[in-house]
């Protein structure tokens, strides 16, 4: 019975809220196998072997949000604050660049220092020295004349998780002050100005319920983000949530594969949340069916200080050491770093899913 519902994801690209929910309570080690085995051949078909690069850079650990979860919040008094300079920033993506990155992920806390006018000549400054790169913002929420400034200066691509698809559930992870209709508002307003936009969540925040889980994919096949951006949740020994368990790499992985089945196009990063709970988490996402890796290109001293949650994975490849050793890894897996900036590139919905 569950594996037709794999059958049913793949060829209609969604199923019904009570589906998802059978899959997910469904979930035995067979069908989590029998639905990477899917993922990986609708990776292969759409992608080859080849895995895009994004360089992350980390450039403000402020926030005036005081999320529950993140160690960033506002209510942390231990954090480490910084921001990089706009030099600095520059100086990430030219060495990024000559390491062969071509998407630069510029992301902090909602930081009200960087206003419009001051990230706006940072987008054309990193656009104007390299003609060839995607910017990928991750700034969180902002009004729709700031987003549209941001896309005017040349800004392509934008990751702001829903977090959770259940306004509930939203609750228990975000003081009153903060508003899930809002952050669904953002995601359109980022969809209306023509960025590729990147939704996802946290797996096992605190809270969460498998019915939560299915709202969450029922939400992102009806939304149909360009990219979307799963991993545990981690614990950080500062925050109102220090004593939870982190999220489970088993489910993470079944849900990157249903992912897969569900937008077999889509940008699906490993991610770092991924590779910090793991040793091998990053490559057990990709043969999950994720095919994006996000290494690190802040400087060593800022990603120290960006501790989201604890235990965060801060080898980066901003070395050509770093660089090789990914390589090296992806290898093992059969896999190679692609070229390119790694756009999402649309396919007629017949071809995705044939009963669609
Ligand atoms: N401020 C921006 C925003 O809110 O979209 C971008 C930075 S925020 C730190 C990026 C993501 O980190 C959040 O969307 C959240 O899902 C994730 N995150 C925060 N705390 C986490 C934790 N304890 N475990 C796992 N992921 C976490």
């Amino acid at each position: 019975m569950t594996k037709q519902l794999l059958d049913k994801l793949a060829q209609q690209g969604r199923l019904e809220r009570q589906e998802f929910l059978s899959l997910l309570q469904g979930r035995t080690t067979a069908l989590q196998q029998e639905a990477a085995a899917r993922a990986k051949i609708l990776r292969e078909k759409f992608f080859g072997q080849g895995i895009f690069l994004r360089g992350l850079i980390e450039f403000s650990s402020y926030c005036h949000n005081d999320c529950y979860y993140c160690g960033l919040r506002r209510s942390n008094t231990a954090a480490q604050r910084y921001r990089l300079t706009p030099e600095q920033i520059l100086a990430c993506c030219r060495n990024g660049h000559e390491l062969g990155f071509r998407t630069f992920v510029l992301q902090s806390g909602d930081d009200s220092y960087w206003t419009d006018q001051r990230l706006v000549p940072l987008i054309q400054a990193i656009k104007r020295d390299y003609p060839d790169s995607a910017v990928t913002l991750s700034v969180g929420e902002r009004s729709f004349a700031s987003y549209q400034a941001l896309r005017q200066a040349g800004a392509d691509r934008y990751l702001l998780r829903h977090e959770t698809a259940n306004p509930q559930h939203y609750r228990h992870l975000h003081p009153a002050e903060m508003s899930w209709q809002g952050r669904q508002q953002c995601l359109r307003d980022l969809r209306t100005l023509g960025y590729q936009v990147g939704a996802g969540f946290m797996v096992g925040s605190p809270g969460q319920t498998l019915e939560h889980l299915a709202e969450d994919l029922l939400f992102l096949s009806t939304f149909r983000p360009e990219m979307i951006g799963i991993g545990p949740f981690m614990p950080q020994h500062d925050t109102p949530f220090a004593g939870e368990p982190a999220g489970s790499v088993e489910l993470t992985l079944f849900l990157l594969s249903l992912l897969r089945l569900m937008l077999p196009n889509g940008l699906l990063p490993a991610t770092t949340a991924l590779g910090s709970l793991h040793p091998h988490g990053r490559e057990l996402g990709i043969c999950a069916g994720a095919n994006v890796v996000m290494p690190n290109l802040s400087p060593e001293d800022a990603r120290q200080k960006y501790q989201i949650y604890d235990h965060k994975l801060s080898v980066g490849a901003e070395s050509a050491t770093g660089l090789a050793d990914l390589q090296r890894r992806l290898q093992e897996i059969n896999c190679h770093i692609a070229s390119g900036r790694g756009d999402f590139i649309p396919v007629d919905p017949a071809v995705l899913h044939p009963k669609h």
